[in-house]
């Protein structure tokens, strides 16, 4: 499958029309931003690391019940992905504080949640994403009732079973980002599940392995990215 033409050009990746009306190629570049894009660098070889990550990830939801845009991966930096109508919504899991709740509530970072904790925030990035509720959503009509407690259990179901396999290669899930869209009627989990949308911590020494290298600059992003990337056994094949 060949890339045509350029449709979305985002922080990180971009989606590309094929030959197939509803196949898209999703192409992970180097590029990382934060703090809705004021903060961005090149990452050499992130895009690479990322679509591997990725497709794995994508791949273990789908053995485990989560249905996902993922249909192959194409190259080391390209997948070929079903073409969604995307919710213009982010849907946030955290099992511990960090990031923006801290600032939102003066909560200490790494603070563990009696429960999971489920956010909703629209996406908008001249906005800064704000968070939103179930009511925000129905009102604007950005997704029904059913759809939005169809997204909260997929998630709260992507939590479960990804804590559970980071857990067992020594890495705590603190929190992560997913999003949703329609494909011939039917929710599946869509864009991308990488240590850029996500908190891993190492869990003896609470070393940050995620984009939170970046966003503090301590270095070493892709590099950690990687070493995740071992310790769950995945190949990754190098630029
Ligand atoms: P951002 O939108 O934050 O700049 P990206 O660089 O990740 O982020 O851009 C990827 C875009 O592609 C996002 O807007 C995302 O919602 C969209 N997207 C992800 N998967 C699909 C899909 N299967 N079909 C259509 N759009 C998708
Ligand atoms: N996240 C993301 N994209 C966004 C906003 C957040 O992937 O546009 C992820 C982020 O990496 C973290 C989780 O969602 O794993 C919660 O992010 P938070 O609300 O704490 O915002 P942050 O402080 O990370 O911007």
């Amino acid at each position: 499958m060949e890339k045509i033409q350029e449709i979305t050009k985002g922080k990180a990746k971009s989606l590309f029309t094929t030959s197939s009306d509803d196949q898209l190629i999703m192409h992970f570049s180097d590029d990382t931003s934060a703090f809705d894009g004021k903060k961005m660098e090149a990452l050499m070889g992130k895009g690479s690391v990322n679509n591997q990550f990725n497709a794995f990830i994508l791949e273990h939801l789908q053995k485990n019940g989560v249905d996902t845009h993922l249909i192959e991966v194409l190259s080391k930096t390209d997948s070929l992905v079903y073409k969604l109508d995307m919710f213009p919504i982010e849907c946030v899991i955290r099992n511990r504080a960090s990031g923006s709740i801290c600032r939102r509530l003066g909560t200490e970072d790494g603070l563990i949640l009696n429960d999971p904790l489920f956010e909703f925030f629209y996406k908008d990035d001249d906005l800064g994403d704000p968070l939103i509720n179930d009511e925000h959503i129905i009102s604007f009509g950005w997704a029904t009732k059913d759809q939005i407690d169809e997204m909260k259990l997929l998630t709260y179901k992507i939590n479960t079973i990804l804590t559970e396999l980071f857990i067992n290669s020594g890495l705590i899930l603190v929190d992560f980002k997913v999003e949703f869209g329609v494909y011939k009627g039917k929710i599946l989990l869509a864009d991308e599940f990488t240590p850029d949308g996500c908190r891993l911590w190492d869990s003896e020494t609470l070393k940050k392995m995620d984009k939170d290298r970046f966003r503090q600059g301590l270095g070493d992003v892709v590099e950690s990215y990687h070493q995740v990337a071992d310790r769950l056994g995945m190949n990754i094949i190098l630029d």
